[in-house]
């Protein structure tokens, strides 16, 4: 072996090591940069900077030596050539649509996105002419008749909350090119240690960092991935907009990356134990995970993630009163929509996260009253199905 270059290193060591750029006091672990502005040798250079001759920091609402790192890190994970920091991962699907789309564009997306995803979609994006169309995610014909003269964007998200019904990537790839479109994925739930949509042939790959990244529920953060010159008016949007991540969260997030492959191979581990001993519980009439062989699409689940992820969402028999039952019988669980944490949580989507909509809508969408979404974490897995057993033979 002669030349062993960081584009050889396994994702592993990438988590790790990418981003790593040292300063003249040499630390080990990255430093952290809460500074808003950065100063200049002369007129001359400050001139340069701000005319782009020379490359460099110069205002942290654009960039910040933490930001960047994480940025590299981040983008190497994914397979990317560039990534957008942004605040949240709401602000990185908006920097997304407000960077790459106009007034009279429109977007197909999966009917089953995150809530606020929707009302962003629903209630401000249209207000500046920027139409959805929602269709069923694992339907590629669906996809395909959705698209209009003026369709831009396919985005999705997959596995899908709380049924983790996947999405076909490559072939959703293949339909957004044919027809003139960009294919966004909102890749929060299986992170690229589970899955590489970039590598599937998706152009952009959305995160909110607040979730598996950092890992531990401590700080809001998102990201916009691709391509260097397809991402440059995202980056300039962030630049004049300002949803910009914090140097703070950005060093927080950083750190998390770090166990990012032992977490998602431990709450798969952890998920895929669990979903196995719900399946066999009486008291449980159906399981959805995309690590089990009774998922409809555990084909496409083996072919296109590494693990099936942290999320588990089953229904017990007798509908809400015995669903809450279950929740409210937890000792351990924490009851919260939040996921991507190393603590479990617990939530009853019809009644939370699906509560507001109409109750044909959600039968539509098939939240069924009974049904539970579990975010599986990194306790012990007996301690797991202790906490649940109670409500399920209470
Ligand atoms: C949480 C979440 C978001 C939004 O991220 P925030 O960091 O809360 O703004 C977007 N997409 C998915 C799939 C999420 O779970």
């Amino acid at each position: 072996m002669t030349d062993f270059a960081e584009s050889d290193w396994q994702l592993e060591t990438l988590a790790i090591r990418a981003g790593a750029d040292r300063t003249q006091f040499g630390e080990h672990s990255e430093a952290m940069f809460l500074t808003s502005s950065f100063v200049f040798e002369n007129a001359a250079q400050a001139a340069a900077r701000f005319g782009g001759t020379e490359p460099g920091n110069i205002y942290a609402r654009f960039t910040n030596p933490t930001v960047t790192a994480f940025q590299t890190r981040l983008a190497a994970l994914e397979g990317a050539e560039f990534c957008v920091a942004t605040a949240s991962g709401m602000a990185a699907i908006t920097s997304c649509i407000m960077g790459l789309l106009s007034a009279g564009d429109h977007i197909v997306a999966s009917k089953s996105l995150f809530g606020s995803t929707v009302q962003l979609f629903n209630t401000i994006l249209s207000r500046f002419g920027i139409t959805t169309t929602y269709v069923d995610l694992a339907d590629l014909a669906a996809w395909e008749a959705a698209i209009q003269p003026n369709t831009r964007m396919l985005f999705v998200e997959t596995p899908s909350n709380p049924l983790t019904e996947l999405a076909d990537i490559a072939a959703l790839a293949e339909i957004a090119h044919r027809r003139g479109a960009l294919l966004v994925v909102d890749n929060c739930f299986c992170t690229p240690a589970l899955q590489r949509p970039l590598a599937l042939g998706a152009d952009i790959v959305v995160h909110s960092a607040t979730k598996y990244l950092d890992g531990q529920g401590r700080v809001l953060g998102g990201a916009v991935l691709g391509n260097k010159q397809l991402l440059e008016p995202v980056f300039g949007f962030l630049r004049t907009a300002g949803p910009t991540l914090s140097a703070f969260n950005a060093w927080v997030i950083l750190k998390g990356l770090e166990t990012l492959q032992l977490r998602m191979e431990a709450h798969s581990r952890n998920a895929l134990a669990l979903a196995s001993w719900l399946e066999q519980q009486p008291a449980v009439s159906r399981v959805f995970y995309p690590g089990l062989p009774s998922h409809p699409q555990y084909a496409l689940a083996q072919r296109q993630q590494y693990l099936g992820g942290g999320i588990v969402t089953f229904e017990v028999k007798g509908g809400r009163e015995a669903a809450w039952r279950v929740v409210d019988a937890t000792r351990l669980m924490s009851i919260t929509a939040n996921l991507g944490d190393v603590k479990t949580t617990i939530t009853h989507p019809a009644s939370t996260t699906h509560g507001r909509i109409t109750p044909e809508a959600r039968a539509a969408a098939g939240i069924t009253e009974g049904m539970l979404r579990i975010a599986v974490g990194l306790e012990s897995i007996e301690d797991l199905k202790r906490d649940l057993l109670t409500g399920l033979v209470g």
